[in-house]
């Protein structure tokens, strides 16, 4: 039988996601939010905790979305072999080129039309590195002068840093001696007390 071989890649991806999704209940997403905090009631929880937990949860979601679409696709390849149009690009009704479906059994359109399908997608993803889109504070790009931002920003961060490069100077003159010597004292009044009680010492 034609593309045998892709079928049973197929049956197999689509058992191992079922096995996965099963398996992890569907990422925690079906077991309660309650259930998850091991709170009995989510009344007297502080909003900050839940939004970690939220978060949390809308990873598992979004694991088990790309679970979800993966498996969705794997089906719709598989329905093909029942309608007799495997291989057959969804988009043109052109054959799939025979490599590209020995690369990916679940491919649902040929090379020139999955390209064409995802071209605007990739025009947005290519304005910033892909990346940043799993990045988060503190590690993101955060810099933002150009934007009209007035939080301390990663070039702020980088200003900060920068300065503790700067070398002091070993040949300071008598005042900035002083005046770092002076560094230690908490306020004005504390130098005060210490030159008195230096003055009454005995030579
Ligand atoms: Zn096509």
């Amino acid at each position: 039988m034609a593309f045998d071989a892709q079928r049973r890649q197929l049956i197999k991806e689509r058992n191992q996601i079922q096995h996965i999704m099963t398996e992890t209940r569907h990422f925690g997403v079906e077991t309660g939010m309650m259930n998850m905090t091991g709170e009995l009631s989510s009344y007297d929880q502080h909003p900050a905790d839940q939004a970690t937990e939220l978060f949390e949860r809308e990873k598992d979601l979004g694991l088990s979305q790309h679970e979800m679409n993966r498996l969705f696709q794997v089906e719709r390849a598989l329905s093909h072999f029942a309608d007799g149009t495997y291989g057959t690009c969804e988009r043109c009704q052109q054959p799939i080129e025979a490599a590209r479906l020995e690369a990916e059994p679940a491919a649902l359109n040929c090379i020139a039309c999955q390209r064409a399908i995802d071209e605007p997608l990739r025009d947005v993803l290519a304005r910033r590195p892909v990346e940043e889109e799993v990045l988060e504070v503190p590690f993101a790009r955060t810099n933002m002068d150009d934007a009209d931002a007035t939080f301390f920003d990663g070039e702020d961060t980088w200003q900060a840093l920068a300065s503790m490069n700067n070398v002091v100077d070993r040949s300071a003159s008598e005042d900035q001696h002083l005046h770092r010597e002076n560094n230690g004292y908490v306020d004005a009044l504390d130098q005060v007390s210490n030159q008195q009680y230096k003055a009454q010492l005995p030579d």
